[in-house]
Protein backbone atom coordinates (compact mmCIF):
# COMPACT_ATOMS: atom_id res chain seq x y z
CA UNK A 1 0.00 0.00 0.00
CA UNK A 2 1.24 3.71 -0.94
CA UNK A 3 1.93 5.62 2.02
CA UNK A 4 2.42 9.01 0.81
CA UNK A 5 3.10 11.66 3.09
CA UNK A 6 2.47 15.85 3.34
CA UNK A 7 2.78 18.22 5.86
CA UNK A 8 -0.93 19.34 4.91
CA UNK A 9 -3.44 16.60 3.45
CA UNK A 10 -6.60 19.09 2.02
CA UNK A 11 -9.41 17.11 0.95
CA UNK A 12 -11.85 19.19 -1.11
CA UNK A 13 -11.08 20.97 -4.09
CA UNK A 14 -13.87 23.48 -3.95
CA UNK A 15 -13.71 27.27 -2.75
CA UNK A 16 -12.56 26.56 0.99
CA UNK A 17 -10.13 23.64 0.10
CA UNK A 18 -8.36 25.61 -3.02
CA UNK A 19 -7.97 28.64 -0.76
CA UNK A 20 -6.31 27.12 2.47
CA UNK A 21 -4.00 25.36 -0.17
CA UNK A 22 -2.99 28.52 -1.69
CA UNK A 23 -3.04 30.45 1.53
CA UNK A 24 -0.10 27.94 2.80
CA UNK A 25 1.61 26.96 -0.33
CA UNK A 26 4.72 28.95 0.30
CA UNK A 27 5.21 27.56 4.03
CA UNK A 28 4.13 23.80 3.07
CA UNK A 29 3.68 21.18 1.48
CA UNK A 30 0.49 20.53 0.26
CA UNK A 31 -1.50 17.24 -1.13
CA UNK A 32 -4.96 18.33 -2.33
CA UNK A 33 -7.30 15.33 -2.55
CA UNK A 34 -10.65 15.17 -4.60
CA UNK A 35 -13.10 12.33 -5.72
CA UNK A 36 -13.67 14.53 -8.72
CA UNK A 37 -11.62 15.99 -11.33
CA UNK A 38 -10.13 19.21 -9.76
CA UNK A 39 -12.95 21.92 -11.25
CA UNK A 40 -15.43 19.55 -10.03
CA UNK A 41 -17.36 20.99 -7.06
CA UNK A 42 -20.52 22.94 -5.47
CA UNK A 43 -18.18 26.16 -5.79
CA UNK A 44 -18.02 25.87 -9.02
CA UNK A 45 -21.56 25.97 -10.10
CA UNK A 46 -22.29 28.91 -8.06
CA UNK A 47 -23.71 31.43 -10.25
CA UNK A 48 -25.20 34.30 -8.08
CA UNK A 49 -21.94 35.66 -6.55
CA UNK A 50 -20.27 36.56 -2.64
CA UNK A 51 -21.42 38.88 -0.15
CA UNK A 52 -19.26 41.63 0.58
CA UNK A 53 -19.92 45.21 1.60
CA UNK A 54 -18.39 47.61 -1.17
CA UNK A 55 -21.18 50.20 -2.07
CA UNK A 56 -20.78 53.64 -0.37
CA UNK A 57 -24.36 53.25 1.19
CA UNK A 58 -23.70 50.03 2.79
CA UNK A 59 -21.89 49.34 5.96
CA UNK A 60 -20.28 46.46 7.82
CA UNK A 61 -23.43 46.97 10.46
CA UNK A 62 -26.07 46.36 8.00
CA UNK A 63 -24.29 43.31 6.60
CA UNK A 64 -24.18 41.87 10.18
CA UNK A 65 -27.87 42.33 10.91
CA UNK A 66 -29.23 41.33 7.93
CA UNK A 67 -27.24 38.17 8.10
CA UNK A 68 -28.44 37.32 11.72
CA UNK A 69 -31.78 38.31 10.51
CA UNK A 70 -31.79 35.67 7.79
CA UNK A 71 -30.12 33.12 10.50
CA UNK A 72 -33.26 33.56 12.48
CA UNK A 73 -31.73 34.43 15.76
CA UNK A 74 -29.40 31.38 15.95
CA UNK A 75 -26.59 32.56 14.19
CA UNK A 76 -23.21 33.47 16.28
CA UNK A 77 -22.76 37.04 16.45
CA UNK A 78 -19.23 37.43 16.43
CA UNK A 79 -18.65 34.73 14.22
CA UNK A 80 -20.70 37.04 11.90
CA UNK A 81 -19.13 40.38 12.75
CA UNK A 82 -15.80 38.59 12.07
CA UNK A 83 -16.57 36.91 9.13
CA UNK A 84 -18.60 40.42 7.40
CA UNK A 85 -15.45 42.15 8.74
CA UNK A 86 -13.21 39.89 7.18
CA UNK A 87 -14.92 40.06 3.58
CA UNK A 88 -13.17 42.96 2.15
CA UNK A 89 -9.33 41.41 2.72
CA UNK A 90 -10.90 38.40 1.40
CA UNK A 91 -12.07 39.56 -1.73
CA UNK A 92 -9.25 41.81 -2.07
CA UNK A 93 -6.92 38.20 -1.90
CA UNK A 94 -9.34 36.63 -4.55
CA UNK A 95 -8.97 39.44 -6.54
CA UNK A 96 -4.67 38.94 -6.23
CA UNK A 97 -4.90 36.00 -7.60
CA UNK A 98 -7.07 37.15 -10.66
CA UNK A 99 -10.27 36.73 -10.51
CA UNK A 100 -11.94 39.77 -12.46
CA UNK A 101 -15.46 40.88 -10.87
CA UNK A 102 -17.97 42.33 -12.96
CA UNK A 103 -17.74 46.69 -13.41
CA UNK A 104 -20.39 48.77 -13.72
CA UNK A 105 -20.77 49.81 -17.09
CA UNK A 106 -23.29 52.90 -16.88
CA UNK A 107 -21.68 55.56 -18.76
CA UNK A 108 -21.66 57.62 -15.11
CA UNK A 109 -20.06 54.75 -13.78
CA UNK A 110 -17.03 54.32 -16.45
CA UNK A 111 -16.66 58.14 -16.12
CA UNK A 112 -16.10 57.68 -12.37
CA UNK A 113 -14.01 54.40 -12.74
CA UNK A 114 -11.43 56.31 -14.43
CA UNK A 115 -11.12 58.32 -10.82
CA UNK A 116 -11.77 55.94 -8.47
CA UNK A 117 -10.73 52.44 -9.95
CA UNK A 118 -12.81 49.47 -9.65
CA UNK A 119 -16.62 50.39 -9.61
CA UNK A 120 -18.09 46.72 -9.37
CA UNK A 121 -21.58 46.04 -10.33
CA UNK A 122 -23.24 44.68 -7.49
CA UNK A 123 -25.97 42.31 -7.56
CA UNK A 124 -29.00 42.46 -4.46
CA UNK A 125 -30.28 39.03 -3.40
CA UNK A 126 -32.49 37.50 -0.88
CA UNK A 127 -32.05 38.61 2.77
CA UNK A 128 -29.82 41.44 1.75
CA UNK A 129 -30.91 45.44 2.22
CA UNK A 130 -28.15 46.52 0.06
CA UNK A 131 -26.86 45.18 -3.28
CA UNK A 132 -23.49 43.74 -2.21
CA UNK A 133 -23.03 40.53 -4.37
CA UNK A 134 -19.38 40.82 -6.12
CA UNK A 135 -19.86 38.46 -9.12
CA UNK A 136 -18.54 37.60 -12.31
CA UNK A 137 -21.66 37.76 -15.28
CA UNK A 138 -23.78 34.77 -14.04
CA UNK A 139 -20.77 32.07 -13.63
CA UNK A 140 -18.97 33.16 -10.47
CA UNK A 141 -17.64 29.98 -8.91
CA UNK A 142 -16.74 29.25 -12.23
CA UNK A 143 -14.40 31.75 -12.50
CA UNK A 144 -13.20 31.34 -8.98
CA UNK A 145 -12.24 27.35 -8.91
CA UNK A 146 -11.05 28.19 -12.32
CA UNK A 147 -8.45 31.24 -11.28
CA UNK A 148 -7.51 29.07 -7.85
CA UNK A 149 -7.64 25.42 -9.29
CA UNK A 150 -4.20 27.03 -11.92
CA UNK A 151 -2.48 28.70 -9.14
CA UNK A 152 -3.00 25.37 -7.38
CA UNK A 153 -2.03 23.09 -10.28
CA UNK A 154 1.07 25.95 -11.23
CA UNK A 155 2.45 25.57 -7.74
CA UNK A 156 5.66 23.62 -6.95
CA UNK A 157 4.55 22.80 -3.50
CA UNK A 158 0.90 21.83 -4.28
CA UNK A 159 0.57 17.83 -5.26
CA UNK A 160 -3.00 17.51 -6.82
CA UNK A 161 -4.78 13.74 -5.98
CA UNK A 162 -8.21 13.64 -8.27
CA UNK A 163 -10.14 10.79 -8.70
CA UNK A 164 -9.15 10.48 -4.78
CA UNK A 165 -12.19 9.46 -2.39
CA UNK A 166 -11.36 10.04 0.90
CA UNK A 167 -12.74 7.36 2.97
CA UNK A 168 -11.89 7.33 6.88
CA UNK A 169 -9.86 9.53 9.00
CA UNK A 170 -6.86 7.71 10.63
CA UNK A 171 -6.60 8.91 14.85
CA UNK A 172 -3.49 8.12 17.24
CA UNK A 173 -3.88 9.13 20.43
CA UNK A 174 -6.51 11.61 20.42
CA UNK A 175 -5.00 13.68 17.16
CA UNK A 176 -6.10 13.13 13.66
CA UNK A 177 -2.92 11.68 11.70
CA UNK A 178 -3.94 10.81 8.29
CA UNK A 179 -6.76 9.42 5.83
CA UNK A 180 -7.20 6.37 4.53
CA UNK A 181 -8.13 7.21 0.86
CA UNK A 182 -9.64 5.31 -2.54
CA UNK A 183 -7.69 5.75 -5.72
CA UNK A 184 -10.97 5.52 -7.91
CA UNK A 185 -9.05 4.61 -11.41
CA UNK A 186 -6.23 1.95 -9.73
CA UNK A 187 -9.08 1.13 -7.01
CA UNK A 188 -6.56 1.00 -4.68
CA UNK A 189 -6.44 2.34 -0.72
CA UNK A 190 -3.39 4.42 -0.15
CA UNK A 191 -2.49 5.70 3.63
CA UNK A 192 -1.77 9.68 3.50
CA UNK A 193 -0.01 11.08 6.42
CA UNK A 194 -0.15 14.51 7.52
CA UNK A 195 0.52 16.89 10.41
CA UNK A 196 -2.84 19.15 9.75
CA UNK A 197 -5.64 17.37 8.05
CA UNK A 198 -7.82 19.94 6.50
CA UNK A 199 -11.74 18.48 5.63
CA UNK A 200 -13.05 21.18 2.69
CA UNK A 201 -15.73 18.25 1.23
CA UNK A 202 -18.63 20.53 0.71
CA UNK A 203 -22.29 19.29 1.89
CA UNK A 204 -25.06 16.95 2.22
CA UNK A 205 -27.70 18.01 -0.25
CA UNK A 206 -27.26 15.13 -2.82
CA UNK A 207 -28.91 12.38 0.17
CA UNK A 208 -32.01 14.93 -1.09
CA UNK A 209 -34.07 13.67 -4.19
CA UNK A 210 -34.30 17.05 -5.74
CA UNK A 211 -31.04 18.75 -5.21
CA UNK A 212 -29.27 21.76 -6.57
CA UNK A 213 -26.24 19.94 -5.74
CA UNK A 214 -24.10 17.42 -7.99
CA UNK A 215 -23.59 13.68 -6.59
CA UNK A 216 -20.34 14.21 -5.35
CA UNK A 217 -21.86 16.41 -2.16
CA UNK A 218 -22.93 13.78 0.29
CA UNK A 219 -21.35 14.62 2.98
CA UNK A 220 -18.34 12.80 3.55
CA UNK A 221 -16.53 14.96 6.02
CA UNK A 222 -19.22 15.35 8.06
CA UNK A 223 -19.44 11.51 8.25
CA UNK A 224 -15.81 10.54 8.35
CA UNK A 225 -15.65 13.33 11.68
CA UNK A 226 -18.41 12.18 13.26
CA UNK A 227 -16.88 8.72 13.27
CA UNK A 228 -13.93 9.82 14.54
CA UNK A 229 -15.68 11.55 17.61
CA UNK A 230 -15.98 15.51 16.31
CA UNK A 231 -19.10 17.37 17.60
CA UNK A 232 -21.07 17.62 14.64
CA UNK A 233 -24.00 20.40 14.80
CA UNK A 234 -27.59 22.07 13.03
CA UNK A 235 -27.87 19.07 10.59
CA UNK A 236 -31.37 19.97 10.74
CA UNK A 237 -30.92 23.06 9.24
CA UNK A 238 -30.90 22.00 5.27
CA UNK A 239 -31.51 24.92 3.02
CA UNK A 240 -33.75 24.77 0.07
CA UNK A 241 -33.28 26.88 -2.74
CA UNK A 242 -36.63 28.03 -3.94
CA UNK A 243 -36.14 28.23 -7.39
CA UNK A 244 -35.15 25.28 -9.09
CA UNK A 245 -35.50 24.88 -12.94
CA UNK A 246 -38.32 22.00 -13.21
CA UNK A 247 -37.77 20.51 -15.70
CA UNK A 248 -37.60 16.33 -16.36
CA UNK A 249 -33.52 16.38 -17.84
CA UNK A 250 -32.23 19.22 -16.06
CA UNK A 251 -32.34 20.15 -12.26
CA UNK A 252 -30.29 23.56 -12.99
CA UNK A 253 -30.55 26.50 -10.44
CA UNK A 254 -32.33 30.17 -11.78
CA UNK A 255 -30.54 32.26 -8.91
CA UNK A 256 -31.41 34.90 -6.44
CA UNK A 257 -30.36 37.37 -8.76
CA UNK A 258 -33.14 36.77 -11.84
CA UNK A 259 -35.71 37.47 -8.44
CA UNK A 260 -33.08 40.46 -7.14
CA UNK A 261 -33.48 42.01 -11.03
CA UNK A 262 -36.98 42.24 -10.71
CA UNK A 263 -37.96 38.72 -12.21
CA UNK A 264 -41.64 37.63 -9.94
CA UNK A 265 -42.85 34.26 -8.72
CA UNK A 266 -45.91 33.34 -10.45
CA UNK A 267 -48.79 30.05 -10.16
CA UNK A 268 -49.94 28.91 -13.89
CA UNK A 269 -52.61 31.60 -13.92
CA UNK A 270 -50.11 34.59 -13.84
CA UNK A 271 -51.52 35.38 -10.04
CA UNK A 272 -48.26 36.81 -8.37
CA UNK A 273 -48.48 35.15 -4.48
CA UNK A 274 -45.32 36.28 -2.49
CA UNK A 275 -47.35 39.44 -1.16
CA UNK A 276 -49.70 37.09 0.71
CA UNK A 277 -46.42 35.51 2.91
CA UNK A 278 -43.63 38.48 3.23
CA UNK A 279 -43.39 42.23 2.40
CA UNK A 280 -40.41 41.51 1.07
CA UNK A 281 -41.97 39.65 -1.79
CA UNK A 282 -39.58 37.75 -3.85
CA UNK A 283 -36.76 39.06 -2.11
CA UNK A 284 -37.53 37.60 1.07
CA UNK A 285 -34.81 35.07 2.42
CA UNK A 286 -34.70 31.77 1.15
CA UNK A 287 -36.31 29.78 3.99
CA UNK A 288 -39.90 32.14 3.37
CA UNK A 289 -39.47 32.09 -0.02
CA UNK A 290 -39.41 28.42 -0.57
CA UNK A 291 -42.25 27.56 2.44
CA UNK A 292 -44.65 29.85 0.12
CA UNK A 293 -43.56 27.96 -2.77
CA UNK A 294 -44.27 24.58 -1.02
CA UNK A 295 -47.44 26.15 0.35
CA UNK A 296 -49.06 27.32 -2.85
CA UNK A 297 -47.84 24.02 -4.73
CA UNK A 298 -49.62 21.73 -2.42
CA UNK A 299 -53.14 24.15 -2.28
CA UNK A 300 -53.00 24.25 -6.51
CA UNK A 301 -51.64 20.83 -6.12
CA UNK A 302 -48.89 21.73 -8.44
CA UNK A 303 -45.27 20.23 -9.00
CA UNK A 304 -44.15 23.47 -10.01
CA UNK A 305 -44.43 27.27 -10.18
CA UNK A 306 -43.01 30.02 -12.33
CA UNK A 307 -40.46 32.54 -12.16
CA UNK A 308 -41.05 35.62 -14.82
CA UNK A 309 -38.45 38.19 -15.74
CA UNK A 310 -40.52 38.82 -19.14
CA UNK A 311 -41.03 42.22 -18.42
CA UNK A 312 -37.05 42.93 -18.90
CA UNK A 313 -35.54 43.62 -22.25
CA UNK A 314 -34.43 40.71 -23.75
CA UNK A 315 -30.95 41.97 -24.29
CA UNK A 316 -30.71 42.93 -20.94
CA UNK A 317 -31.71 39.35 -19.64
CA UNK A 318 -29.20 37.84 -22.73
CA UNK A 319 -26.35 39.49 -21.52
CA UNK A 320 -27.39 39.65 -17.48
CA UNK A 321 -27.86 35.66 -17.55
CA UNK A 322 -26.22 34.63 -19.97
CA UNK A 323 -25.27 31.09 -18.52
CA UNK A 324 -29.30 30.74 -17.25
CA UNK A 325 -30.29 31.91 -20.47
CA UNK A 326 -28.48 29.65 -22.87
CA UNK A 327 -29.18 26.38 -20.13
CA UNK A 328 -32.82 27.59 -20.20
CA UNK A 329 -32.78 27.58 -24.39
CA UNK A 330 -31.21 23.99 -24.26
CA UNK A 331 -34.35 22.99 -22.22
CA UNK A 332 -36.67 24.39 -24.49
CA UNK A 333 -37.51 27.78 -22.60
CA UNK A 334 -36.89 31.08 -23.74
CA UNK A 335 -36.55 33.25 -20.34
CA UNK A 336 -36.58 36.27 -22.44
CA UNK A 337 -40.28 35.57 -23.82
CA UNK A 338 -41.92 33.27 -20.99
CA UNK A 339 -41.57 32.44 -17.45
CA UNK A 340 -39.34 30.05 -16.20
CA UNK A 341 -40.92 26.55 -14.22
CA UNK A 342 -39.45 26.09 -11.15
CA UNK A 343 -39.39 24.06 -7.54
CA UNK A 344 -37.50 23.97 -3.86
CA UNK A 345 -34.59 21.49 -4.65
CA UNK A 346 -32.16 20.78 -1.38
CA UNK A 347 -29.28 23.12 -1.55
CA UNK A 348 -26.84 23.93 1.08
CA UNK A 349 -26.07 22.36 4.18
CA UNK A 350 -26.28 25.45 7.49
CA UNK A 351 -25.08 22.29 9.96
CA UNK A 352 -21.95 20.76 10.00
CA UNK A 353 -18.58 19.66 11.92
CA UNK A 354 -18.03 22.16 14.60
CA UNK A 355 -15.19 24.51 14.48
CA UNK A 356 -13.88 27.94 16.26
CA UNK A 357 -12.94 31.00 14.14
CA UNK A 358 -9.90 29.11 12.88
CA UNK A 359 -11.36 26.04 11.40
CA UNK A 360 -10.08 23.71 14.29
CA UNK A 361 -12.25 20.96 15.03
CA UNK A 362 -12.95 19.23 18.30
CA UNK A 363 -10.28 16.61 17.03
CA UNK A 364 -6.40 17.88 17.27
CA UNK A 365 -4.95 18.38 14.09
CA UNK A 366 -8.59 18.31 12.36
CA UNK A 367 -9.42 21.07 10.86
CA UNK A 368 -12.50 22.22 8.52
CA UNK A 369 -13.92 24.71 6.12
CA UNK A 370 -16.34 25.85 3.73
CA UNK A 371 -19.99 24.12 3.53
CA UNK A 372 -18.68 21.11 5.47
CA UNK A 373 -17.65 23.42 9.39
CA UNK A 374 -20.39 24.46 11.29
CA UNK A 375 -18.82 27.97 12.31
CA UNK A 376 -21.74 29.31 13.68
CA UNK A 377 -22.33 32.04 10.64
CA UNK A 378 -25.77 30.89 9.35
CA UNK A 379 -27.77 30.38 11.88
CA UNK A 380 -31.17 28.37 10.83
CA UNK A 381 -31.06 29.60 7.38
CA UNK A 382 -27.74 30.72 5.12
CA UNK A 383 -28.24 33.97 3.66
CA UNK A 384 -27.57 34.51 -0.40
CA UNK A 385 -23.79 34.89 -1.27
CA UNK A 386 -22.54 34.38 2.46
CA UNK A 387 -20.91 30.95 1.82
CA UNK A 388 -18.20 31.22 -0.66
CA UNK A 389 -17.49 34.57 1.81
CA UNK A 390 -17.48 31.76 4.55
CA UNK A 391 -15.43 29.41 2.31
CA UNK A 392 -12.85 32.38 1.75
CA UNK A 393 -12.50 33.66 5.32
CA UNK A 394 -12.43 30.43 6.86
CA UNK A 395 -9.59 28.89 4.78
CA UNK A 396 -7.44 32.44 5.12
CA UNK A 397 -8.19 32.60 8.65
CA UNK A 398 -7.07 28.41 9.42
CA UNK A 399 -4.45 28.60 6.66
CA UNK A 400 -2.76 31.38 9.54
CA UNK A 401 -3.55 29.06 12.60
CA UNK A 402 -2.07 26.14 10.77
CA UNK A 403 1.33 28.09 9.48
CA UNK A 404 1.55 29.16 13.35
CA UNK A 405 0.94 25.94 14.31
CA UNK A 406 3.48 24.46 12.14
CA UNK A 407 6.36 26.70 13.37
CA UNK A 408 6.02 25.38 16.46
CA UNK A 409 6.97 21.75 15.74
CA UNK A 410 9.97 20.31 14.63
CA UNK A 411 11.34 20.13 11.17
CA UNK A 412 10.73 16.18 11.05
CA UNK A 413 7.75 15.23 9.42
CA UNK A 414 6.01 12.01 11.32
CA UNK A 415 8.55 10.47 13.92
CA UNK A 416 9.37 7.41 12.61
CA UNK A 417 7.83 5.38 15.66
CA UNK A 418 4.34 6.68 14.57
CA UNK A 419 5.06 6.03 11.30
CA UNK A 420 5.35 2.43 11.95
CA UNK A 421 2.90 1.88 13.85
CA UNK A 422 0.72 4.12 11.20
CA UNK A 423 1.61 1.44 8.75
CA UNK A 424 1.29 -1.79 10.46
CA UNK A 425 -1.83 -1.47 12.21
CA UNK A 426 -3.78 0.51 9.87
CA UNK A 427 -2.18 -1.63 6.84
CA UNK A 428 -3.78 -4.13 9.08
CA UNK A 429 -7.21 -2.80 9.29
CA UNK A 430 -7.33 -2.03 5.93
CA UNK A 431 -6.21 -4.29 3.81
CA UNK A 432 -9.31 -6.32 3.59
CA UNK A 433 -11.25 -3.51 3.08
CA UNK A 434 -13.92 -3.73 -0.11
CA UNK A 435 -12.58 -1.54 -2.45
CA UNK A 436 -15.45 -1.31 -4.96
CA UNK A 437 -18.19 -1.07 -2.45
CA UNK A 438 -16.86 2.12 -0.63
CA UNK A 439 -17.47 4.67 -3.81
CA UNK A 440 -20.55 2.67 -4.84
CA UNK A 441 -22.09 3.52 -0.81
CA UNK A 442 -21.93 7.19 -0.99
CA UNK A 443 -24.48 6.94 -4.61
CA UNK A 444 -26.79 4.75 -2.32
CA UNK A 445 -27.98 7.75 0.04
CA UNK A 446 -29.48 9.63 -2.90
CA UNK A 447 -33.35 10.15 -2.42
CA UNK A 448 -33.22 9.31 1.53
CA UNK A 449 -34.85 12.48 2.38
CA UNK A 450 -37.06 14.41 0.41
CA UNK A 451 -38.53 17.95 1.28
CA UNK A 452 -40.17 18.06 4.52
CA UNK A 453 -42.28 21.44 5.59
CA UNK A 454 -40.94 20.62 9.46
CA UNK A 455 -37.43 20.77 8.10
CA UNK A 456 -38.36 24.31 6.31
CA UNK A 457 -39.06 26.03 9.46
CA UNK A 458 -36.75 28.27 11.18
CA UNK A 459 -36.37 27.74 14.34
CA UNK A 460 -35.12 24.31 16.37
CA UNK A 461 -38.22 21.74 15.16
CA UNK A 462 -37.80 19.24 12.98
CA UNK A 463 -34.66 18.75 14.90
CA UNK A 464 -35.11 14.92 15.83
CA UNK A 465 -36.21 13.93 12.39
CA UNK A 466 -33.53 15.74 10.02
CA UNK A 467 -30.94 15.15 12.66
CA UNK A 468 -32.45 10.99 12.44
CA UNK A 469 -32.01 10.85 8.79
CA UNK A 470 -28.36 12.10 8.64
CA UNK A 471 -27.33 10.32 11.41
CA UNK A 472 -28.58 7.11 10.23
CA UNK A 473 -27.40 7.94 6.95
CA UNK A 474 -23.74 8.40 8.71
CA UNK A 475 -24.18 5.50 10.64
CA UNK A 476 -24.77 2.94 7.17
CA UNK A 477 -22.11 4.84 5.44
CA UNK A 478 -20.05 3.55 8.76
CA UNK A 479 -21.39 0.56 8.56
CA UNK A 480 -20.79 -0.06 4.80
CA UNK A 481 -17.44 -1.66 4.62
CA UNK A 482 -18.11 -3.98 7.75
CA UNK A 483 -21.70 -5.33 6.16
CA UNK A 484 -20.16 -5.80 2.74
CA UNK A 485 -17.39 -7.61 4.51
CA UNK A 486 -19.57 -9.89 6.49
CA UNK A 487 -21.26 -10.20 2.96
CA UNK A 488 -18.24 -11.03 1.53
CA UNK A 489 -17.17 -13.64 4.19
CA UNK A 490 -20.76 -15.11 3.66
CA UNK A 491 -20.11 -15.64 0.29
CA UNK A 492 -23.35 -13.54 -0.33
C1 LIG B 1 -25.92 25.45 -7.93
C2 LIG B 1 -25.31 26.17 -6.76
C3 LIG B 1 -25.21 27.55 -6.77
C4 LIG B 1 -24.66 28.23 -5.68
N1 LIG B 1 -24.53 29.60 -5.73
C5 LIG B 1 -23.90 30.24 -4.71
C6 LIG B 1 -23.63 31.64 -4.79
O1 LIG B 1 -23.93 32.29 -5.77
N2 LIG B 1 -22.98 32.22 -3.74
C7 LIG B 1 -22.61 31.53 -2.62
O2 LIG B 1 -22.05 32.12 -1.70
N3 LIG B 1 -22.84 30.20 -2.55
C8 LIG B 1 -23.47 29.54 -3.56
N4 LIG B 1 -23.69 28.20 -3.47
C9 LIG B 1 -23.16 27.47 -2.32
C10 LIG B 1 -21.66 27.38 -2.44
O3 LIG B 1 -21.32 27.18 -3.79
C11 LIG B 1 -21.12 26.25 -1.61
O4 LIG B 1 -21.58 26.32 -0.30
C12 LIG B 1 -19.59 26.34 -1.58
O5 LIG B 1 -19.11 26.45 -2.88
C13 LIG B 1 -19.02 25.12 -0.90
O6 LIG B 1 -17.64 25.13 -1.16
P1 LIG B 1 -16.71 24.07 -0.48
O7 LIG B 1 -15.34 24.37 -0.93
O8 LIG B 1 -17.00 24.00 0.96
O9 LIG B 1 -17.22 22.67 -1.09
P2 LIG B 1 -17.45 22.21 -2.59
O10 LIG B 1 -17.31 23.31 -3.55
O11 LIG B 1 -18.71 21.43 -2.57
O12 LIG B 1 -16.24 21.24 -2.85
C14 LIG B 1 -16.17 20.00 -2.18
C15 LIG B 1 -15.00 19.24 -2.73
O13 LIG B 1 -14.79 18.08 -1.94
C16 LIG B 1 -14.62 16.96 -2.77
N5 LIG B 1 -15.02 15.78 -1.99
C17 LIG B 1 -16.21 15.49 -1.43
N6 LIG B 1 -16.14 14.32 -0.77
C18 LIG B 1 -14.88 13.86 -0.91
C19 LIG B 1 -14.19 12.70 -0.49
N7 LIG B 1 -14.78 11.74 0.24
N8 LIG B 1 -12.89 12.55 -0.83
C20 LIG B 1 -12.26 13.48 -1.60
N9 LIG B 1 -12.86 14.60 -2.04
C21 LIG B 1 -14.15 14.78 -1.69
C22 LIG B 1 -15.50 17.24 -3.98
O14 LIG B 1 -15.11 16.47 -5.07
C23 LIG B 1 -15.19 18.73 -4.16
O15 LIG B 1 -13.97 18.89 -4.82
C24 LIG B 1 -24.23 27.49 -4.55
C25 LIG B 1 -24.32 26.11 -4.55
C26 LIG B 1 -24.86 25.44 -5.64
C27 LIG B 1 -24.96 23.94 -5.62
Amino acid sequence: MQTPSFDILVIGSGAAGLTLALSLADHANIAIISKSPLLDSSSQQAQGGIATVMAKEDSIESHLRDTLKAGAGLCDPIVVKFTVEQARPAIEWLISQGVMFTQEETPQHKAEKQKTKGLFHLNKEGGHTHRRILHVDDKTGYVVVHTLAHQALNHQNITCFTEHTAIDLICEHDQCIGCLVLDNHAQELKLFSAKKIVLATGGTSFVYSHTTNADRTTGDGIAMAYRAGCRIADMEFQQFHPTCLYHQNSTFLISESVRGEGGILILPDGTRFMSAYDKRLELAPRDIVTRAIKTEMDKHHLDHVYVDITHKPAEFIQKRFPTIYQRCLDCGIDMTKEPIPVSPAAHYTCGGVVTDLSGQTTLKNLFAVGETAFTGLHGANRMASNSLLECLVFAVSAAKTIEHELQQLPFSKINSKTDIDFHETEKQKTTHLPVESLYQSQMSFHGLAQIDPSILVSQRGGEEKATGVYMSYMTVANDDANKAENQKTKGI
